[in-house]
């Protein structure tokens, strides 16, 4: 396999240097310490940015906290609030530029796709401002003459929001625009590989209308900021995207107040590839799912599960077809494959590649790093003559790294694919819909797509089955996610006395 690697040279850009955002301001950490960010593609500085401590953490949930209480926010009228998010809608569209470049230099992915995701992220600001006017509750007008029963919605509080470092802009935006929309005020806290964009994200919110304290960011690590917030008694609600291991530490770090937690954690999904499937669109998609983001995706198709009469020819198409990208330098508009993100997931993924092998799994693709003179590359990896028990086909890899698992017939092709703990998505590719409903009803995943992968918008709900996650994003469902249900009976009339009179 030979992709067209492009090596990196140094980009001309200035290091750009953030505060933390609290109140509706910049300012520095208690502590005064930075964070300094290399780029992974370049390993040159880009961004330096203030290091929270608990203290800080402390003064942006006590902002929060104000700005719920007081109503600044959750008092206004959904169109009010719709108002705001549709004008930060604008704004992000006015500085995609600068946040898409801040993306990858950060994160080491293509700018073209740093584009889309700053484009899509605007597209959710706009759906969450009709989701602030439509969202309301139920009422029950069937209880007799003399009772009328109500079900309203409030926003459930100051939320806490912890995101991973694959896609900080994108996955922030899937959250923060339905929090809002619902009335709460939030904390954030990035990863501390790539916290620029959240914390510009506050000056673009402050500048289309959003009362300060509502919406306040913070970079800081994640074992002792992230903890904290997760176990901050002033927080109603935390809302985790991240690692499976974390999340369930986070689970139980939460329970002190009992707050509520929304979960989404890992994957390990299979791309199902019936025979009579059209194969060179399959072969298209196997590759697009495993190498989008470099295979830092929650939601890479990172098992190819397939018929076995058509194994060989389809595992032919993938690996000519993955010759055939663009991998190297994020900057280039055409690359289609950037960087690997830092040093932790680097070593992590040529682990997972020794223990591929050394499990008895046939290498047919990659294997290996790319001699680069800087920054991390990883060549799309494949595996055949792979089965179910490896722990290349167990565990998320988070990497380029595919595993090949063939089957005979409907019903094993669903037991293959639901072989893990996980539950996050799963596609299916068939041109018999028979076939795809029943696949589609047999998998246990959150989010299924046919004939296509990693498709989405903000109208369908996001979240996993098993162990990974709870709770949904997104959609009607991911503004729900963010209020508390009230039940009222109202009593009409005079009272019949329950005590003799
Ligand atoms: P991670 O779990 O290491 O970190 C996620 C966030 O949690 C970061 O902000 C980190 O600083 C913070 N954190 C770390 N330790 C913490 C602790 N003890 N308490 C509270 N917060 C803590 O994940 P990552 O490496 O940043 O991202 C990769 C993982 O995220 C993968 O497992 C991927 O599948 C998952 N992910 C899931 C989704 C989804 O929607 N399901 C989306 C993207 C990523």
């Amino acid at each position: 396999m030979t992709a067209h690697f492009r090596d990196t040279t140094a980009p001309a850009v200035a290091v750009r240097r953030f505060g933390l955002y609290i109140d509706g301001a910049w300012c520095e950490a208690a502590d005064g310490a930075v964070t300094e960010r290399r780029s992974p593609a370049h390993d040159v500085p880009v961004t330096l940015t203030a290091r929270a401590t608990v203290a800080d953490a402390d003064r942006a949930v006590a902002a929060a906290r104000t700005a719920f209480d007081d109503g600044r926010w959750s008092d206004l009228p959904g169109a009010a609030r719709a108002a705001v998010l549709l004008e930060a809608a604008r704004l992000i569209r006015a500085r995609a530029g600068e946040l898409a470049l801040l993306e990858t230099l950060e994160t080491g992915k293509p700018i073209a796709q740093s584009h889309g995701e700053v484009a899509g992220a605007a597209g959710i600001f706009e759906y969450a401002a009709g989701q602030a006017r439509a969202l309301h509750g139920d009422s029950f007008n069937n209880l007799g003459a003399d009772m009328l029963g109500l079900v309203t919605r409030e926003p459930i509080g100051v939320v806490g929001v912890i995101t991973p470092w694959n896609f900080p802009f994108f996955i922030l935006c899937e959250r923060v625009p339905f929090i809002l929309a619902a009335g709460c005020t939030v904390v954030v806290k990035p990863s501390e590989l790539t916290s620029a964009t959240t914390l510009l994200l506050g000056e673009i919110l402050t500048e289309a209308g959003l009362p300060a304290g509502v919406y306040n960011a913070l970079s800081g690590p994640g074992s002792v900021v992230g903890r904290h917030l997760a176990e901050h008694p002033g927080l109603d609600m935390i809302s985790f995207t991240g690692s499976t291991e974390v999340g369930r530490s986070t689970l139980i770090a939460s329970a002190g107040n009992l707050k509520k937690v929304g979960l989404e954690l890992g994957g390990k999904n299979p791309q199902v590839v019936f025979a009579d499937a059209d194969l060179d669109a399959a072969a298209d998609g196997v590759v697009f799912g495993l190498v989008f983001n470099a295979g830092q995706c929650c939601v890479s198709g990172s098992r190819l599960v397939v018929e076995r009469s058509v194994a060989d020819d389809l595992c032919a198409r993938v690996v000519e077809k993955l010759g055939r990208l663009r991998i190297g330098d994020p900057l280039d508009e055409t690359t289609q494959v950037g960087a690997i993100v830092d040093e932790r997931q680097y070593r992590r993924i040529l682990d997972m590649i020794e223990t591929g092998r050394r499990e008895g799994a046939r290498l047919i693709a990659g294997g290996a790093a790319y001699e680069a003179s800087r920054g991390r590359f990883i060549q799309p990896t494949v595996f055949t003559d792979a089965d179910t028990s490896m722990a290349i086909a167990q565990e998320e890899i988070f990497g380029p790294v595919l595993t090949v698992l063939p089957f005979d017939g409907l019903q094993e092709a669903i037991r293959i694919a639901n072989d893990t703990c996980f539950g996050l998505a799963g596609s299916i590719w068939t041109r018999d819909l028979d076939k795809a409903v029943r696949c589609m009803r047999g998998l246990k995943a959150g989010r299924i797509w046919v004939n296509c992968t990693i498709a989405g918008g903000p109208e369908l709900p996001i979240g996993g089955f098993r162990q990974s996650g709870t709770g949904r994003e997104t959609g009607a469902y991911g503004v729900e996610e963010y209020t508390e249900i009230k039940s009222t009976h109202i009593a009409l009339g005079e009272r019949v006395r329950w005590v003799a009179p």
